[in-house]
C-alpha cells in the first residue's frame, strides 16, 4: 500500500495498547530490511532518518531516500511510514515533507519550554498544511555516555505537557522518563510513574527515544502505559557495522560485493524479527 502518515500507525497502535517501532536507517539495505521484516510479521513499522551533516552529498538525497521508501512501502500489505527524526532545521524539515516525508520531528528540547512551544507550533502549522504529521520532544532525552538518563531534571513534567500538546497541536510528543540516546554504561531503569502522570495529563501518543538497550520488560511496561512509538537506532547501526566485518571476515580476499547486501540484510532480518515481536499489534 501507499506510505501512510505516522498518526494513522500511532493510532493503531494506541488501539492495540502497543507501540510501532521506528528504526533509523539511511541506506536501501537498512530501509528494506524493515519493510521486509514488517510484512513477514504483520505489522506496521516506521523508517526513520537521522541523516548526517554530510548525508545528501555522501549518502543519498532526501528525495531518492523518500522515493526508495516510497517504493518499499508501495510492494507490502502493512502500513509503512517515512519519518525525520531529530531535526532542529526548519528549511530542512519543509524540504523533507516536500520530498514526501509522512512525518518529521522538530526537537526543541534544548530550548526554554515557551520557545520549544512557539517553535514546534510553526512546524506543525507548515507541516499540517502540507499533510505530515510532527513529533515534538518535552524535557530532554539526552545521552547514554553522560549518564543522562539519570538526570531527572531533564524529565519531562506531566504538568507542562498538557499545556504543550495543547498549545503546539502535535501529533506526537517525545518524553524524558529515564532513557538516552546511545550506548548504556548501566542498565536503564524507566520512570514509569512519571509515564503514568504524563499519559494521564494528555491524549497526545507519546515516544520513547534512546531504545538500544533497554530491557524487554521493560519496554513491554512502558507500551502497556502509553508509549505508541519506540525509537530504535544505536542497536541497528551497530548490526550493520559488525555484519560487514563479518563478512570481510568470513570471506576475505574472495569477497564479492555483489553479495554483501544480501548476507547483511540477512542479519538484520534476524534481529528485525525479535525487535518487532514487542510491537504486540
Ligand atoms: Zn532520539
Amino acid at each position: 500500500m501507499a506510505l501512510v502518515r505516522v498518526s494513522e500507525i500511532l493510532k493503531l497502535a494506541d488501539k492495540a495498547n502497543t507501540s510501532a517501532i521506528g528504526f533509523n536507517c539511511n541506506d536501501y539495505t537498512m530501509a528494506y530490511s524493515v519493510v521486509a521484516v514488517a510484512e513477514e510479521l504483520n505489522k506496521p513499522a516506521i523508517v526513520m532518518l537521522y541523516p548526517p551533516d554530510d548525508f545528501e552529498s555522501n549518502c543519498c538525497g532526501l528525495k531518492a531516500f523518500s522515493a526508495t521508501v516510497h517504493e518499499l512501502a508501495e510492494k507490502v500489505r502493512v502500513p509503512i511510514g517515512l519519518h525525520l527524526d531529530h531535526c532542529t532545521d526548519f528549511d530542512y524539515i519543509l524540504r523533507a515533507v516536500q520530498a514526501g516525508f509522512t512525518s518529521v520531528m522538530f526537537d526543541g528540547s534544548m530550548l526554554p519550554v515557551e520557545e520549544n512551544i512557539k517553535l514546534t507550533k510553526r512546524v506543525v502549522d507548515a507541516a499540517h498544511a502540507l499533510g505530515a504529521d510532527v513529533e515534538a520532544e518535552l524535557g530532554h532525552v539526552g545521552f547514554a555516555a553522560n549518564q543522562d538518563q539519570d538526570d531527572k531534571d531533564m524529565y519531562t513534567k506531566p504538568e507542562v505537557a498538557a499545556a504543550f500538546c495543547e498549545q503546539t497541536g502535535v501529533d506526537s510528543v517525545a518524553v524524558a522518563i529515564g532513557s538516552a540516546h546511545g550506548v548504556y554504561l548501566t542498565t536503564p531503569k524507566l520512570d514509569l510513574t512519571r509515564l503514568d502522570a504524563i499519559n494521564a495529563a494528555t491524549d497526545t501518543p507519546l515516544v520513547l527515544h534512546g531504545g538500544s538497550g533497554i530491557p524487554h520488560d521493560q519496554l513491554e511496561e512502558a507500551f502497556k502505559r502509553g508509549i505508541n512509538k519506540f525509537n530504535v537506532g544505536t542497536e541497528y547501526f551497530r548490526l550493520y557495522y559488525d555484519s560487514f566485518r563479518e563478512y570481510a571476515a568470513e570471506f576475505g580476499d574472495k569477497g564479492n560485493m555483489q553479495k554483501v547486501p544480501a548476507y547483511i540484510q540477512e542479519r538484520m532480518k534476524a534481529y528485525l524479527r525479535n525487535k518487532m515481536q514487542l510491537s504486540k499489534f
